[in-house]
């Protein structure tokens, strides 16, 4: 497998710390007959963290404070990945960023019973189909939130809607922002027991049926010029039996990658899924799905190295 290297050279007297961030090897010393401030080429491994989100979907950060923290993380190129929504990109920091921005989204579908994340990676955000898309979802996203309301309400917590819409900016509403009204207005005490309790998979609040289905999904982000990538296979808790006849169907509609790695996860999970992606002559892609500096989340570039019998989803940029 090739690895990619982000190469560069140490000036001896620039002042700057030879411990480059991530996982950084020197790589070559420089002969003494040379430039004499250019003595070391410093060599580190690229870090791809391509799955984070923004405050434009249920991250809470701006695309700006994101792009500064995955900077000083050592990611050397990030894609945002909001649900359903490309807005992000539309409110970048001017001129360079400093980081290579790769474009994605996370749509939302569902597969039978299950809710399913689906990525588009290096998609053209402006594409007319990534725009259809999102335009499709967020109206899903918005008659979705009037029914997790109403159902909300039958369970007796009382103007679910209306507090999840105040917290809500632009009109995005996701169940997140329903669980964290309820914690608000003291009708749970945590986010994690608004999920247990109501929103979570398979419980009244968990509704999928507005989104587009996923031959739909991955004909908008292949017609956008993207790679579908299945989202954090380990979340769906689906049996081994169940995930390979969903990847049969998701490849069979031309989805072309997943994630290998996804956040935290045990070193056996990461082997495992590997091996799945392998079999399944499937890219492999890798991310935090970083929303916010808590528990919950992996920080942004944290996360396992892929392993090196996978082909990076980053070679078909
Ligand atoms: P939605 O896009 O409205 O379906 O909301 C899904 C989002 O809810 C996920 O992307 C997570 O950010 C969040 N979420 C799902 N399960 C949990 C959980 N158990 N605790 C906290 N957040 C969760
Ligand atoms: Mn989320
Ligand atoms: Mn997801
Ligand atoms: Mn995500």
């Amino acid at each position: 497998m090739s690895r990619f290297f982000h190469i560069f050279i140490i000036q001896l007297n620039s002042g700057l710390n030879i411990k480059a961030p991530g996982r950084a090897v020197i790589y070559s010393q420089l002969g003494n007959n040379i430039e004499p401030l250019l003595k070391y080429v410093v060599a580190h491994e690229m870090i791809f963290d391509l799955h984070s989100h923004t405050s434009f979907s249920d991250g809470v950060l701006t695309p700006r404070e994101l792009i500064l923290r995955a900077i000083e993380n050592g990611v050397d190129a990030l894609a945002i990945t909001d649900h359903d929504t490309v807005d992000a990109y539309r409110d970048l920091p001017a001129g360079e960023t400093g980081i290579r921005l790769v474009a994605g989204i996370e749509f939302s579908t569902q597969w039978e019973n299950s809710g399913i994340h689906v990525l588009g990676l290096n998609i053209d955000p402006d594409s007319d189909a990534i725009v259809a898309g999102t335009r499709f979802q967020t109206k899903a996203r918005m008659k979705r939130a009037l029914r997790i309301g109403e159902i909300l309400e039958k369970k007796g917590i009382a103007g679910a809607y209306e507090g999840a819409a105040g917290l809500s900016k632009g009109g995005y509403i996701g169940r997140p922002h329903f669980a964290h009204y309820m914690v608000n207005s003291g009708q749970v005490d945590s986010v994690e027991s608004a999920f247990k309790k109501y929103l979570g998979a398979g419980k009244a609040g968990d509704v999928r049926q507005h989104w587009a289905d996923l031959p739909q999904i991955i004909q908008w982000i292949r017609d956008g010029n993207g790679i579908p990538v299945l989202a954090h296979p380990l979340k769906y808790k689906m049996t081994r039996t169940r995930l390979k006849r969903f990847l049969d169907r998701f490849i069979a509609e031309g989805g072309q990658g997943m994630e290998v790695v996804s956040g935290k996860q045990m070193p056996y999970q990461t082997a495992d899924m590997a091996q799945l992606c392998e079999e399944k002559n499937l890219l492999a892609s890798c991310g935090s799905d970083f929303h916010m500096p808590d528990k919950i989340w992996a920080e942004l570039g944290k996360f396992a190295p892929l392993p090196g019998n996978v082909t990076p989803v980053w070679e078909r940029f």
